[in-house]
């Protein structure tokens, strides 16, 4: 019998899903694992929210698995040296022929990945991993020169120019022939795993399953991407699409996202600014993968690491909760609390806020994120932190530092979003809550933390004396 195993990791769907489908194309019978590393989650900064969702997908991806007839087992290590020794045993016992995998690009999973590989060598399994989180391969966009792109603009054209409107997706295989195996010591139920506890309300807010996330991408093509251009900024509209954490764990391909975006809706202005911001997707993957460092914490630009940062724990801790006395950053920073999710123009205002009025290392604000975001992913966050902070490629420039009482007018002109996360201020005029008076703050509300101009100059100062190194 030719016995296929497929290890799913961030690629927890049926359709358009590469390892599952060329299993079935070469197996008689296939199976499934999934190997929870809870140890490992913590060490990445994995937030509850994310790893509660991965949970309820892996649900639903059980049950449409047991639709094709293969039966996904579950695994619980602590961390991924563990791994290579674990899918020896399973290999072994189950006789596998053939192990497949999506790969991942960041430098701790592409280690786990090798060892896995140099396990299947020793043993004599066969392995094939294939490329899957991305639009185009690594190392196919490339300059004149053959060097990675710095930039994103030139990166975005050369990509456009190699990708089709309608990219290949692998259909959902058919149903297998039902196998039993042996149950192994070593397997867990999806129960026996220990998940942390989300609130229902979070639960609700994002539903689980690759049918939901492709109703969503649907329903977002036919209706809401016709005004994404116009709308995309404003944090109280549900102008974008909210499929990042469908895309950060795999729910959906980003494949599928890119052909609907030409199938469901007139090609217009906004439907190439949603198609661009999958590129800004695409491009800090690229980053990543060229550029292994920015995985280890590292700035891009490495004169940027003289930087010296503030140390201010109750600053920090201020900014964490929000309650800088900044309505728009509060408002940010508590929709993150309680959402597990920030609209991106939010994330550019509070990472640049502590970053540059704060001075604090933007590592820290990474890791926050990171911790509480559900759609928390390394290249997206990590280059959307060192954009911010001005370290990293294609940043912004170090002077252009945005302003978060301008900003709230412009985005949040009325202060519907603050009034709905920040409600002890819902009385203020349209006009006061941007920035209460003294005379009309609340009380229990804090002052600003910062004179905005005392920490723009602070700012400035710091980042000058290095561009003149
Ligand atoms: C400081 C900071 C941290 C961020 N951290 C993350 C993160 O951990 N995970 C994450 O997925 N995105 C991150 N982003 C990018 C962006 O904020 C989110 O992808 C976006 O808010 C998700 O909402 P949406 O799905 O409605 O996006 P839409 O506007 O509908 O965009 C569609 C998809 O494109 C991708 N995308 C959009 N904008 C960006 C961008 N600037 N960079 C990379 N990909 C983008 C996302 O996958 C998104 O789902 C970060 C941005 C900043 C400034």
């Amino acid at each position: 019998m030719s016995h296929q195993l497929v290890w799913f990791r961030n690629d927890l769907r049926v359709s358009d899903n590469p390892a599952l489908y060329h299993a079935c194309e070469q197996g008689k019978a296939v199976s499934a694992i999934y190997i929870a590393t809870p140890q490992q989650w913590r060490e990445h900064d994995e937030a509850d929210v994310k790893i509660d969702f991965w949970r309820r997908n892996l649900l639903c991806l059980q049950n449409a698995l047991a639709e094709l007839n293969i039966e996904l087992h579950f695994f619980q290590v602590d961390s991924y040296q563990q791994i290579p020794l674990l899918i020896e045993k399973i290999c072994q016992q189950w006789e596998i022929e053939r192990l497949h995998f999506n790969h991942e690009y960041p430098i701790n999973e592409r280690l786990r990945d090798q060892n896995v590989i140099d396990s299947c060598r020793k043993i004599t399994v066969e392995y094939q991993n294939y490329h899957d989180q991305l639009l185009l391969p690594p190392s196919t966009v490339r300059t004149k020169t053959g060097t990675p792109f710095k930039v994103f603009t030139p990166f975005a054209k050369e990509a456009k120019q190699q990708l089709e409107q309608s990219l290949y997706l692998y259909p959902t295989p058919p149903s297998q022939i039902a196998i039993t195996l042996p149950e192994l010591a070593e397997e867990s139920g999806l129960k026996d795993i220990i998940w942390p506890n989300i609130s229902q309300d979070i639960q609700h807010f994002w539903p689980a399953g690759e049918h939901h996330a492709f109703s969503r991408l649907v329903n977002f093509c036919q209706k809401t991407i016709g005004n994404y251009k116009q709308h995309r900024d404003i944090p109280s509209l549900g102008g974008t699409s909210r499929l990042s954490p469908y895309l950060a764990s795999g729910i959906i391909s980003v494949r599928q996202c890119w052909n609907a975006s030409w199938q469901y809706c007139e090609p217009n202005d906004s439907v190439h600014v949603w198609q661009n911001e999958l590129l800004w997707r695409e491009f800090y993957k690229h980053v990543l993968i060229d550029y292994p460092y920015v995985s280890r914490h590292k700035p891009w630009k490495p004169l940027t690491e003289k930087i010296e940062w503030r140390q201010n724990e109750q600053e920090l801790m201020a900014w964490q909760q929000g309650q800088t006395g900044f309505p728009l950053i509060d408002a940010a920073m508590r929709q993150l609390l309680a959402r597990g999710w920030m609209h991106n123009r939010l994330r550019m205002v509070t990472a640049m806020f502590l970053s540059k009025h704060l001075l604090l290392d933007w590592r820290l604000g990474e890791r926050w994120f990171m911790q509480h975001l559900i759609d928390g992913e390394l290249a997206a966050n990590n280059g959307g932190w060192q954009w911010s902070a001005s370290t990293g490629t294609d940043s912004v420039p170090y002077f252009r530092i945005f302003n978060p009482v301008t900003q709230s007018k412009r985005f949040d002109p009325e202060g519907e979003f603050i009034r709905h996360y920040v409600p002890e201020l819902a009385h203020l005029s349209d006009k006061e809550i941007h920035m209460p008076t003294k005379m009309n703050r609340p009380r229990g509300y804090p002052e600003p933390m910062v004179d905005l101009s005392v920490g723009r100059n602070r700012a400035l100062a710091t980042f000058k004396l290095l561009a003149e190194e």
